[in-house]
């Protein structure tokens, strides 16, 4: 408690240069970085309350961030917050809004008229139900079936917001009217999160399971948070995003393999299942993502 800490509030040139810039996702979305309160230097500056001023000498700020974060010592992280204006269609947002840990304020449709806006995908974006993961895409279709599902929710979309301004204009409640437009709809609100939280939400929706939509909106986040505290969103690049965890299974295959197995005598040995009772290969489950994580090792760098 001998020194005390430097009371100046932080700024970050390159994050002053981005607030109410409005980034472009999807047809109609955007991101706006609004306001942002700290910087890797709040990080470590909560840090020091904990460790002292002692560790000065023995670990630079780099150093203390990435300990923090190899530890999960969290609190620190919490310290740094960031308030963005997105615009979103609602089927992204049903997604968005299961992240209880931030702080949200939704434009309203019961006070305000909901504009003509609604996600059309592109046409390489409406593929085949996947066949590995259940809840995604896949394989490409033949150009009718895009062009008929594309030509039905143009169609179905225009219908329905002409039924809603009719009901607007008969006298039907904002807050009824609404029910008739579909999910493909935009709305768009105000989401503050502190950088902890904002790097779980981030390391689910970043990820390849999530829905392609919201993890473009994701990316963008990823890369206004970056701006604002760099050395924190490196070290969580490194110990969190882009690394890899073992579950028990997983750490007895691995063994198996240093002892010179196939990673198939391997999944056997560790009872990681590659087929199935009827000895047909699997498509999913503990073996297969094993084999995908050794994939993963192998071709990433
Ligand atoms: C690829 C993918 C597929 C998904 N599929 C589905 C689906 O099919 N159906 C579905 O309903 N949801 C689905 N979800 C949503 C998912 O189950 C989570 O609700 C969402 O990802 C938010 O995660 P979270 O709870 O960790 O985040 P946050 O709500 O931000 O919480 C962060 C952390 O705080 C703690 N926490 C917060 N609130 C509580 C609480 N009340 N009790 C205990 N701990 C708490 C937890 O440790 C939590 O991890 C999916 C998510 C992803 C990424």
């Amino acid at each position: 408690m001998s020194e005390e800490p430097s009371m100046i509030r932080p700024v970050v040139p390159e994050a002053e240069r981005e607030i109410g810039v409005k980034h472009p996702v999807l047809t109609h979305g955007f991101v706006v970085l609004v306001d942002y309160m700290g910087n890797d230097a709040a990080i470590v500056q909560a840090a020091r309350v904990s460790y002292g001023q002692g560790t000065k000498s023995v670990r630079d700020d780099r150093g203390l961030i990435r300990y923090l974060m190899r530890h999960r010592h969290t609190t620190p992280f919490e310290m740094v917050e960031l308030k963005f204006l997105v615009r979103l269609p609602i089927f992204v947002a049903r997604q968005w809004v299961r992240h209880r840990t931030a702080s949200l304020n939704e434009y309203s449709s019961r006070y305000s008229i909901i504009p003509d806006e609604f996600e059309l995908p592109p046409a390489e974006e409406v593929r085949h139900q996947s066949t590995r993961n259940r809840q995604g895409r896949g394989d490409p279709l033949p150009a009718e079936v895009v062009d008929r599902f594309r030509s039905d929710l143009d169609r179905i979309a225009q219908d329905a917001y002409h039924a809603y301004t009719r009901s607007l204009n008969e006298g039907v409640a904002r807050e009824t009217a609404r029910l008739l437009l579909p999910v493909a709809y935009y709305t768009q609100w105000y989401w503050k999160c502190d950088l902890w939280n904002l790097f779980h939400f981030l390391s689910l929706r970043l990820d390849p399971h999530a829905q392609e939509e919201i993890r473009l909106y994701a990316a963008e986040l990823a890369r206004l948070t970056r701006l604002v505290a760099p050395v924190a969103y490196e070290a969580f690049e490194d110990f969190s995003l882009s690394s890899l965890s073992l579950s028990r299974g997983e750490r007895r295959a691995v063994r198996a393999l240093l002892e010179g197995k196939t990673p198939e005598a391997a999944c056997e040995i560790a009872g990681l299942p590659l087929t199935r009772e009827d000895r047909k290969p699997m498509v999913s489950g503990e073996g297969v993502e094993f084999l995908e994580k050794l994939e993963r090792l192998r071709t990433s760098e």
